[in-house]
């Protein structure tokens, strides 16, 4: 009887023993399995990619890591920053990406895209992005004609604003009258047309926009006069002062300023403000920055 219990035990510790030396196979397997070295193609794969990686830091290297500061910089543009850099060794490197991304490495008119945002306040019409000739915003609606000469239209929001802001200046006995809102593409191009004529092409592309370039077919842009003044003498009045304190709290901006000819590629207007929303347009005036600006860094990142 001793014997056979023996020999019960004895098989049953082999089988232990064997489930054991199962189990422990199978893991080894697996484990060798999945630290299998790499094939020769992947092998190849793997320092392709590390090759790419390499240059790529060294890329951000000559700018200085920018990257890891600035959340407005773009992978897609880095060989534009460097190429920009190359011909502006003078500029910080941060002017360089916000330059860029201004698109001022770009030759104004050459390379267009479409407006991004569009029928939004965040939209942005200048020489790099244009809107078609079929785009007419929504919820166009004209401006209380105390505040505007003939039938002027914005859109909805800016025109309420721009009424607000009327009304504010005229309870000081000032006078912030539209004279040209919203135009359309066909409006606009005939106006371009005219000042070519005129003035010749050079002269008229500092101050009026290509048809499908002007912000006046968004409906968010208003020219302005004091009813006294002809507008290009806007800057000489006290409406002009009064905007440069409160636009902003309307919503406001004036769109070219004398300091951001560069950035906005017109010349000075004292006459010409540009709807962008409250946020925006209080940001822009603490920051002293351009529309351009605001776009490149804050919008559209
Ligand atoms: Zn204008």
């Amino acid at each position: 009887m001793k014997n056979r219990k023996k020999a019960k035990l004895k098989i049953k510790n082999i089988i232990i023993i064997l489930i054991v030396f199962i189990l422990l196979g199978i893991t080894i397997s697996i484990i060798t399995k999945n630290n299998a070295k790499p094939k020769i193609k992947d092998k190849k794969e793997i320092k392709q990619k590390e090759k790419i990686l390499t240059e790529q830091e060294k890329k951000y290297q000559e700018l200085n890591n920018i990257n890891k500061k600035l959340d407005y910089f773009k992978d897609d543009y880095l060989d534009r920053y460097l190429e920009y850099k190359k011909n502006n060794q003078n500029l910080s490197n941060e002017q360089i990406i916000k330059n860029v991304n201004m698109n001022l490495d770009l030759e104004k008119y050459e390379q267009t895209q479409p407006a991004k945002y569009q029928n939004t306040e965040k939209i942005l019409v200048n020489k790099y992005y244009n809107v078609g000739q079929d785009y007419i915003p929504e919820n166009l609606e004209l401006i209380d004609n105390q505040y505007a000469i003939g039938n002027m239209k914005m859109v909805k929001v800016a025109k309420e604003a721009f009424e607000s802001l009327s009304a504010a200046a005229k309870k000081e006995n000032l006078n912030i009258i539209a004279m040209s809102t919203y135009r359309s593409y066909d409006y606009q191009t005939n106006l371009y047309n005219r000042y070519v004529a005129q003035d010749g092409k050079e002269n008229a592309d500092t101050y009026s926009g290509r048809p499908g370039h002007s912000e006046h077919q968004t409906g968010l842009a208003a020219d302005v006069y004091n009813k006294t003044e002809t507008y290009t003498n806007f800057e000489r009045t006290k409406e002009y002062q009064w905007m440069q304190e409160h636009a902003h709290e309307y919503g406001f901006i004036l769109r070219f300023p004398e300091n951001k000819v560069d950035e906005t590629g017109y010349q000075f207007e004292s006459w010409h403000y540009r709807y962008v929303g409250l946020e925006a347009a209080k940001y822009i005036k603490e920051h002293n920055i351009s529309f351009e600006e605001y776009f490149a860094t804050v919008i559209d990142k």
